[in-house]
């Protein structure tokens, strides 16, 4: 079980036992999917739109992703959640022993994946003070001969990184003297970034025959529950890829397809007023850490998630590490939030600031209250 779900469960526990919980602790907007989204899911639906889908993809929405993407439908593969796109690679790619080289903090999934399917994650950590990012050099010292992947994700989960085009070309200058080091990019929180976005298959085109983009639904248009994601890459790697998912889905849900189509094709107004409200509750969120004695927190530039340093506050208060930390905040004041090592990254603790302003402010006031009464 991964270590969010143990902090939701516990959270739910203590619900249960009738205490007041607030948990910042999950990976989802607190929107709701569109109105005119589940609408098309609704006529989707009692049109008879209910049969088993191809494998890859309803022709309708690869054809949406692929023109977005500027590229041809070979090139998509449209799977349930872009988590399984993530395994569809990684298992129709990886041999045993197989190394996956991944910038730590990461999306606690990546490495379980890889582990899953027979691959060995290599862990690179780039703290808080090189921004969460990857340098060449430590992408240069990481690569051997068995490095399969290097999986890359911004804006990012859990630090809101982001990288720059100059970034990017740094890691392309390396990657170019490693033809056989494929890229994943991660872009699921494209339309959560604060700055401008930058995609790193459009700006590193020389690697496009080896790089696999990561997208979805799920976080820019509130649908986590529907279950649909993407991948775009060369057309044999996403032949590999829908072989693989053929075997263990036949193809996502008609339903949730038909309503992606929509919400790719209709109103985008409310990408960028569902960035703004999440930047505005960023800076408040921000604020309120970097206040907290023992806390500090680098302004996160995309996604939802605040991953402020607490090393000072951990040491304040006799704590061995940060999940006992997260364990006596959330038996003191019952407030949950996940510790820093599932995401490969002690001393550190990740808020969701994806909830409403009056449940940030309650979360941050029990954190606040927490925080003062350690030492
Ligand atoms: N990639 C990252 C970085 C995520 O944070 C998440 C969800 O938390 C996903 C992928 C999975 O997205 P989906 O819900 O579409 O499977």
């Amino acid at each position: 079980m991964s270590e969010i779900v143990q902090v939701s469960e516990a959270a739910r526990a203590m619900r249960d036992a009738g205490h007041d919980v607030i948990a910042l602790s999950t990976g989802e907007p607190d929107f709701p999917t569109p109105p005119h989204v589940v609408e098309a899911a609704h006529r989707a639906a009692v049109n008879g739109d209910t049969n088993y889908t191809p494998t890859g993809g309803t022709a309708k929405l690869r054809a949406t992703v692929a023109e977005g993407a500027g590229v041809e439908p070979a090139n998509v593969v449209i799977s349930t959640g872009a988590k399984q796109s993530i395994a569809n690679a990684m298992l129709a790619t990886l041999d045993p022993g197989d190394e996956v080289v991944m910038p730590v903090p990461f999306w606690t999934s990546y490495a379980d994946i890889v582990r899953m399917a027979g691959g060995v994650p290599v862990l690179v950590d780039c703290p808080m003070e090189a921004g969460f990012r990857l340098t060449p050099a430590q992408l240069e010292t990481a690569i051997t001969s068995r490095t399969r992947w290097l999986m890359l994700n911004a804006p990012s989960n859990p630090s809101g990184a982001v990288y720059s085009a100059e970034d990017y070309a740094g890691l392309a200058e390396v990657l170019e003297r490693h033809p056989h080091v494929w890229i994943m990019a991660d872009e699921i929180y494209e339309h959560l970034s604060f700055v401008p976005f930058v995609s790193f298959r459009e700006t590193v085109p020389g690697l496009r025959d080896r790089t696999l983009v990561i997208n979805g639904v799920s976080k820019a248009y509130s649908m986590t529950g529907w279950r649909v994601g993407w991948g775009i890459g060369p057309a044999p790697l996403i032949k590999a890829m829908t072989a693989v998912q053929g075997q263990v889905t036949s193809g996502g849900s008609s339903i949730s397809q038909a309503a992606a189509v929509a919400a790719l094709t209709g109103d985008q107004s409310l990408l960028a007023e569902r960035n703004a409200a999440m930047k505005a509750r960023r800076d408040r969120v921000v604020a309120a850490l970097d206040a907290m004695p023992g806390v500090s927190c680098l302004v996160p530039d995309g996604a939802f998630y605040a991953f402020p340093n607490i090393e000072g506050a951990i040491k304040a208060g006799g704590f061995d590490e940060d999940g006992v930390f997260c364990k006596a905040l959330l038996e003191a004041e019952a407030l949950a939030l996940v510790p820093g090592r599932a995401f490969g990254m002690p001393g550190h603790l990740r808020l969701s600031f994806a909830y409403a302003d009056a449940l940030l402010d309650e979360g941050l006031a029990r954190m606040g209250r927490f925080v003062a009464g350690l030492g």
